[in-house]
Order: structure tokens, then sequence, then C-alpha cells
């Protein structure tokens, strides 16, 4: 009989509990309602919640909405953009922004508008194109530097101050290392500010992650592909248990790996839905 044992680290975040809460308090008020995005990266929780009536819009349609409209925006957060359409069409936004989210938004535009003056250009470690990564640019219209590893360096003007972001997100340590990279380059006598805005939602679980996985011959890591935290803590998981595979769901599980390991760990993503990890547990059990 095989040994399997889900992460009790592992499963959402708080932002996106809040998130699915407002959700389903707004869908049982019976009135329609739209999400800009999917809730959260994980295919499943999106059709469990577009069972319930939840119905995901993207933002060229967000655009076309009119009057009565109900919104959710997600806990990844939008621009400015988003807001000033809503009140210009008399759209009622349900605003399940994560409040980390909030703060980080509200920091890069404090520092947008005074440090403008000063031509010190907004950069974000980040991943351009990210939902999070487009409401934290919207936050200095569209003119902060998006860099996603050590080559987007050269994006930047050294010959200019900096302040940099980090996408809540990202990893601690190759934050550290970005920080290193522009102290060394940038003149002493321009300004460099650095804020690590890094949640610890996902780093402060890479050591419990990491302990978990030792203890597997394999370790089935639960996650939507486009989950950027999820990626994080798979590749922790990766470092310490080479046996880990990434699934989305039940219908991805590795039956020949799973057939020969005696011991098997289930862990996951901030976005990833305890109820997923215990289906895939009564999945296994049940091959055998
Ligand atoms: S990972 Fe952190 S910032 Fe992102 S939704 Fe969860 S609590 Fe909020």
């Amino acid at each position: 009989m095989k040994y399997i044992e889900i992460d009790s680290g592992s499963g959402f975040c708080f932002g996106v509990v809040n998130a699915i809460k407002k959700a389903e308090e707004a869908l049982s008020e019976g009135q329609e309602l739209d999400c800009l995005g999917d809730i959260v990266h994980n295919g499943q929780e999106v059709n469990r919640l577009e069972d319930k009536g939840l119905k995901t819009i993207n933002h060229t349609d967000y655009f076309s909405l009119k009057k009565g409209r109900r919104v959710l925006l997600r806990a990844h957060g939008e621009p400015p953009a988003i807001y000033e359409y809503a009140q210009k069409e008399n759209i009622e936004i349900v605003d399940a922004t994560c409040p980390v989210v909030l703060q980080l938004q509200k920091k890069i535009r404090n520092k947008y508008e005074n440090l403008k003056a000063l031509e010190v250009q907004i950069v974000i470690f980040g991943k351009p194109g990210h939902a999070e990564v487009v409401g934290l640019m919207g936050q200095t219209n569209d003119t902060a530097i998006v860099i996603e590893n050590k080559d987007d360096l050269r994006k930047i003007d050294f010959s200019k101050g900096v302040c940099l972001f980090s996408q809540t997100t990202k990893s601690v340590d190759e934050f550290n290392q970005i920080v290193e990279l522009i102290k060394n380059s940038l003149a002493d006598s321009l300004v460099f500010e650095h804020y690590d805005t890094i949640c610890r939602q996902v780093s402060n679980r890479i050591p419990n992650i990491k302990d978990f996985v030792k203890n597997f011959d394999l370790v089935l890591f639960v996650s939507g592909k486009k989950s950027s935290n999820g990626k994080v803590l798979y590749e922790e998981c990766k470092k310490v248990n080479a046996n880990t595979i990434m699934v989305a769901d039940e219908s991805e599980l590795p039956i020949d790996l799973i057939q020969k390991a005696e011991r098997i760990g289930i862990c996951g993503a901030t976005s990833t839905p305890r109820w997923l990890m215990e289906k895939i547990e009564h999945q296994i059990k049940n091959l055998e």
C-alpha cells in the first residue's frame, strides 16, 4: 500500500480566498457577475465558479460592456483605465484586488508622481504582460520598465536614477541579484531606491515545501501552467526532489511513475484549491 500525503502548507493564499469569497457572495445575490480574466490560474476552480454562474470575460469584452453590468476584479488587480471606464459607463465593480497588491499599486503611483521630475526610472521586476504587472504599469501611465531577468537590464538607462519594485510572486533570491547588478551599474551619485515587494505568502512557503518534498519518491505539484507563484514553487521543489512533476489536474497524472512509487507527496501553488489536491489523492488510491 502506498503512502500518500498532501502538504498542509499548500493551497490558496488569503488573497485568493478573499477573491473567491467575494465572487461567491456576489453570485449568491442572484444578479449576473462577469469576472475580468480567470479568477484564479486554475482551470478546475474557474469551472467550479462558472457552474455557479460566473462569466469570465477578457479586456476587449470589458470595454464594450454597458451600464448595469457587475464586474469582479480578481486578486491580481487592474490598471486605472479599468476603474475609469467603469465610472464612465456606470458599471458596478466588485473589487477583489488583494490588499497586498493594492498597497503595491499605491506605492508605485506615489513614487512615480514624486520622482517624475527627477527623471528617475520606475523599474518592475516581473513578467511582461502578467495581469498584476499590467496593473502596476498602469500606475505609471505605462512608462515603467519591466525586467524579467538579467538580460533585460539593458532596457534601463544607467545614466538616470532607478526606483525598483517587484511583482509580488517573484523569487526573493533573483530580486536580490537584480538589486546587486543595478547597484554595480549605476554611479553612486544617482538615485537608486529598491523595494522588496514580494509577497511572503509565496516566499515563506519555500522552506516548508522544500522540507516536505524531501520525503517522497514522487512529488505531484498541482498547479495551473499560467501561475507565476506555481512556477517559482515548482522550481524550488525540483531543486530538492528531481522526481517532482507538475500536473494541472487529475487528467495529467503520470500513471507509470505513480505505480512505481511507494511514497507520494502532493503539494501546490497559492492558486491550487485543496479540494483538487484531495481529488488527486483519491484518484491515486483508486489506482491501487
Ligand atoms: S500571493 Fe500574496 S499578493 Fe498574491 S494574491 Fe496571494 S496574498 Fe495576495
